[in-house]
């Protein structure tokens, strides 16, 4: 009986002009094979082929192999078919043979994470009709030892068995090097690779006890079904938790006839990219290899040759390689082929204009005809994406809200980290040189291998190439340096994608694992030496290098500035200092959304007076040690109203349980005590009296002004007096008094009339007075249940989501990273929710807390100031839950601004 799923289309062609699919439809047939078809149908040249869609990935995983072949099997063949029509060649054939490549390809790109396999249909028999077509020999064995080599590893699993060890088929390779006393691939003779192809197919045979697959046919499932199983292979997995991919996406696999850039000087292959992705700068730039297939040039074996003249000259100068030298052995393809450079060139402008974004592209040169292999948006750094946003919105390209859309807020973080101060560089500090793959700063101690990227707090990982294997550790690490591979090595575009800092291809470093050392000329490094990188320059400095703050100026500040322009809900910051709230300001923060004042008293000298006020046995005890504070707390006020003029301040009133201010070593308690002329029991009973066993849901927040309103008292009179003091001076400020932890409506009552009467005092004292508002923090559950009760008293809302967070999972805060990991490891959360905010859950009482509020009051300023106010997806539930605004540190502001100006786009 045929079911439904039976009959859907599950296998789309592309060749020769035409395709079934289109750019549109990635999520069905990955990214790589949506824009194939696209590229095919507007009449680029891709070789002819089809895509197997997702959608049979996952019935892969459900039904496994055999269901699965049974379901395609026919489309497949008759796809083939196709391609075989176009070519005018055949599958298997040794007369005329068609070879293949099976490559993956998912819905976003994931540059190396998956598997893929090139001259697919070789065996004994194809190999002496492809000698015989091409006329050819060196170029088919060659073909041949890379197609085993590539089956092995990817269909066979044939891989190093630990880190130090190397490939198997590398192995025997540099075996049979030395054994003829030569250095590289190229130096292989006939004879030599037909050696080869016989000894991995033994080695083969040896590790798996299976004969190599010679039928191409087997070959073909084979290679179909590794690609799906390469989805959920380590690295891809990893990859995915990092961008946060679900695992039900799936991988397409793209099936294509093969292009040969290694036939000759007349052929080659390279990777180029419509603009420069690590500044954005408006360069058509990339790099080729003659003779070369495949991965070649990601792979970082050879030296890559730039793609255009100017690049060809910029690398020059980096490797301190001379003009003559340059013009003989390392000429640009725009040098060496024009007539191909001018073609590749028109293809790069033709596909930047139809996806209207920055495009990383690969190509083949088979004897002087040139083939398209891919076309996707490239990844870029933080800085890039910004450039080419702002820039494509000037060239007319996209609109004002493409451009906002086109940031990735996460992103911008890159841009506010700090950079060298290049003045405190000098040439004598200078290692080497090397290519600036991926720009920032990164300061470290050396590491040579992925998985030790963590050995040390700061690590720079250097690496003589790095492999997909290595993306955990260049994660973790602060750094990347290579001493292989060029601008668009595997490091590099991996660097980037991550806007990590990456110095790439420093030819002079000689990097010897066994050993662990780095040397240069006639120096050495060991690891856990510090090493500093810059990637904007691709200098490698010995030391520690001081940094200093970026500078947010050009297409930044124009990208800032746009969004503030469709942005309707205000970013606020959390600042406890008068420098936060400056450094906040020129972030554009426009107000503060929480000042902690528990922060004010651990500084040294006021400590002491906290603690003598805790330690008071009585009221009188207690006000005099508050009488301390209040100078301090009112000159700290004063520093924030001033850096924050004109806009609104937030401050809460003291959140903390005491049990945090007192000492619990022996030793301080000891000097406590003397300095206090009290006994050291008093201080140690005290201490012990503080003791709680959840201190989270214990004595803090309103709790502790409601048994000592004396503390209330003193920091609203510190707060209004500090606006009075600045309304003296010209300033306007509107204090905005926030008592925390509040779940019933009496707590808060009771605190607004000490706050209230307070502040008449204060206002008759001075015979002056200030605006100021009375609001609560929402972050027990009950009082989003009350809301509306609390809103007959309340000024304003802010949710506190962190404790709202806490409470609701009751998950303790500070205990959650016991079990954390493993409910994310499992798949019981999909992400941390005191990172992101549980829009399903926690999202409810903000939701009901907001409504509920303005039904009593429907004009009640409604904000966030938990962790969650600079998380892009958290900053989206705020604006279409109606907050005013949201409120995050100062460094994420600008993140902020932008996921608030999409929010409001989209
Ligand atoms: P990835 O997604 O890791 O980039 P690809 O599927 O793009 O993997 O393939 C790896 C390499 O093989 C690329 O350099 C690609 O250009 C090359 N390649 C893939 N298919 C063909 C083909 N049909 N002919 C020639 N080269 C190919
Ligand atoms: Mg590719
Ligand atoms: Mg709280």
């Amino acid at each position: 009986m045929e079911t439904i799923s039976e009959v859907k289309t599950r296998v789309y062609r592309f060749g020769n002009k035409t395709a079934d699919g289109n750019s549109k439809m990635k999520n069905l047939l990955g990214g790589k094979g949506a824009n194939l078809a696209e590229m095919s149908a507007i009449g680029i040249p891709v070789p002819p082929g089809f895509t197997i869609t997702t959608e049979v990935c996952t019935e892969y995983n459900e039904l496994g192999k055999n269901k699965v072949v049974k379901y395609i099997k026919d489309e497949v063949k008759q796809a083939i078919k196709n391609i075989e029509g176009i070519m005018g060649t055949k599958f298997g054939d040794p007369e005329n043979p068609l070879l293949i490549s099976v490559r993956s390809g998912a819905r976003v790109s994931m540059p190396g994470m998956m598997d893929t396999v090139l001259n697919l249909g070789l065996n004994d028999e194809v190999i002496s009709g492809l000698v015989e077509k091409t006329k050819n020999e060196r170029f088919a064995w060659d073909s041949y030892r890379r197609f085993i080599q590539m089956y092995g590893g990817v269909v066979l699993g044939m891989k190093p068995e630990t880190k130090e060890d190397i490939d198997p088929f590398e192995e025997i390779m540099e075996h049979l090097k030395d054994k003829r006393n030569i250095e590289l691939d190229t130096e292989f003779t006939v004879q030599d690779l037909q050696d080869l192809v016989y000894d991995f197919k033994d080695a083969v045979k040896k590790q798996t006890g299976h004969d190599f697959p010679l039928d191409p046919w087997d070959q073909l499932w084979g290679a179909i079904m590794a690609v799906f199983d390469s989805w959920n292979g380590d690295r891809a997995i990893y990859y995915r938790k990092m961008n946060g991919y679900p695992a039900d996406w799936g991988t397409a696999v793209n099936v294509q006839a093969m292009v040969y850039g290694n036939m000759g000087q007349n052929s080659g292959t390279g990777v180029c990219f419509t603009r420069d992705a690590g500044t954005g700068e408006n360069v058509f730039n990339g790099e080729y290899l003659i003779n070369a297939q495949g991965e070649d040039v990601v792979a970082g074996v050879r030296t890559p040759q730039q793609i255009t003249k100017l690049g060809s000259e910029r690398w020059a100068l980096l490797a301190q390689v001379k003009e003559a030298e340059r013009a003989a052995n390392y000429p640009s393809l725009e040098e060496l082929m024009p007539a191909i450079f001018s073609e590749l060139n028109d293809y790069q402008e033709k596909l930047e204009k139809h996806y209207r974004d920055m495009q990383d592209m690969e190509f083949t040169i088979q004897e002087g005809k040139l083939w398209i292999l891919q076309t996707r948006n490239g990844k870029r750094t933080g800085a890039a994406m910004v450039k080419i946003a702002v820039d494509l919105l000037k060239e007319g390209q996209i609109d004002e809200k493409e451009a906002l859309m086109r940031i990735e807020p996460n992103k911008l973080d890159e841009l506010l980290h700090p950079v060298f101060d290049t003045r405190s560089i000098n040439k004598d500090n200078i290692i080497a040189q090397g290519l600036p793959a991926s720009p920032g700063a990164a300061t470290g101690q050396i590491v040579f291998f992925a998985d030790e990227a963590d050995k040390y707090k700061y690590t720079i990982l250097t690496r003589i190439e790095t492999s997909p294997e290595d993306l955990e550790g260049m994660n973790i690490a602060k750094g990347i340096l290579t001493a292989r591979g060029g601008m668009t090595s595997h490091a590099a575009v991996v660097a980037r994608g991550m806007g990590k800092c990456c110095v790439s291809g420093a030819g002079a470093l000689k990097i010897d694992y066994k050993n662990r050392v780095l040397r240069v000329d006639n120096k050495e490094y060991h690891e856990g030496d510090w090493i500093s990188l810059n990637g904007s320059t691709g200098n490698i400095i010995e030391g520690k290098v001081p940094t200093m703050e970026p500078e947010l100026s050009g297409e930044f500040a124009e990208i800032m500035k746009l969004s503030d322009k469709y942005r309707t809900m205000k970013v606020r910051t959390n600042a406890d200092t008068p420098k936060d709230a400056k450094a906040a300001r020129n972030f554009g923060a426009e107000g503060i959304g929480l000042t902690r004042t528990e922060h004010m008293f651990f500084e040294v000298d006021r400590i002491r007076a906290m603690r003598e006020m805790i330690l008071a046995d009585t009221i009188k005890g207690r006000k005099a040690a508050l009488r301390d504070l209040l100078p301090m707390q009112r000159s700290d006020f004063e520093g924030i109203f001033e850096a924050m003029k004109g806009f609104p301040v937030t401050i809460r009133l003291l959140d903390p349980p005491l049990h945090e201010f007192v000492p619990h070593q022996l030793a301080t308690q000891k000097e406590l005590a003397e300095d206090l002329h009290i006994s050291l029991a008093s201080v140690k009973n005290k201490v012990a009296d503080l003791q709680e066993f959840n201190p989270m849901l214990g004595h803090r927040g309103c709790r502790l002004g409601i048994t000592y309103p004396e503390i209330t008292e003193m920091q609203t009179r510190a707060i209004i007096e500090a606006a009075l003091n600045l309304k003296e001076k010209g300033i306007e400020v509107i204090p905005e008094i926030m008592v925390p932890l509040v779940g019933t409506v009496m707590e808060f009552v009771s605190q607004e009339n000490v706050i209230r009467s307070t502040a008449q005092k204060v206002f008759k004292e001075r015979k002056d007075s200030v605006e100021y508002l009375v609001g609560t923090m929402i972050e027990i559950p009950r009082a989003a249940l009350m809301a509306d009760q609390i809103a007959e008293h309340a000024d304003f809302f802010s949710f506190g989501t962190n404790d709202l967070t806490q409470m609701t999972y009751g998950y303790s805060r500070d205990d959650a990273g016991s079990f954390l990991g493993i409910y994310l490891k499992e798949g019981i959360l999909t992400s941390d929710p005191f990172e992101v905010l549980d829009q399903e859950g926690v999202g409810q009482l903000v939701e009901m807390g907001t409504e509920r509020g303005r039904k009593t009051k429907p004009d009640l300023k409604v904000g966030i100031c938990g962790e969650h106010g600079g998380e892009p997806s958290s900053v989206d539930f705020c604006y279409r839950t109606g907050l005013n605004y949201v409120s995050c540190s100062p460094f994420r502001v600008p993140i902020a601004r932008i996921a608030a100006a999409q929010a409001a786009i989209s």
